[in-house]
């Protein structure tokens, strides 16, 4: 079991998880993060700090995002465990189906969220 890094990620990167992570199994491609579920220890640490929620314990992952957990699993398959994301260094590469997403699929997120309603001046 482990936790695992959903679509809110892709794109954003925003990296708070990262620093949270104990054993350093939270890993960085082009696009977006991934959590080794062979060395992550379920702690949750990562979770609640996530700005997007993004992360999920895997029996809660949505059921739109479920195939997320496929798309960690396959990519430590590809390249092994490495034992820590730090001296790992980037990912070279995105999983296809993380590849083939719209480059705007997060887009409503890196505009921010403020919610001050306020002045924006919008002639809709
Ligand atoms: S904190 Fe959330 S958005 Fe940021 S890298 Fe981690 S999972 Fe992705
Ligand atoms: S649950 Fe804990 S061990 Fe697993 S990725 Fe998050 S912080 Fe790391």
């Amino acid at each position: 079991m482990a936790y695992v890094i959903a679509e809110p990620c892709v794109d954003v990167k925003e990296k708070a998880c990262v620093d949270e992570c104990p054993v350093d199994c939270i890993y960085e491609g082009p696009r977006t993060l991934y959590i080794d579920p062979n060395e992550c220890v379920d702690c949750g640490a990562c979770e609640p700090v996530c700005p997007v929620e993004a992360i999920f314990y895997e029996d809660d992952l949505p059921d739109n995002w479920k195939w997320y957990q496929q798309v960690a699993s396959d990519m430590f398959d590809q390249i092994g465990d490495p034992g820590g994301a730090a001296d790992y260094g980037k990912i070279d590469h995105d999983d296809e189906r993380i590849a083939k997403l719209p480059k705007d699929i997060n887009a409503h997120l890196l505009h921010g969220n403020d919610q001050d309603g306020g002045d924006q001046n919008t002639d809709e």
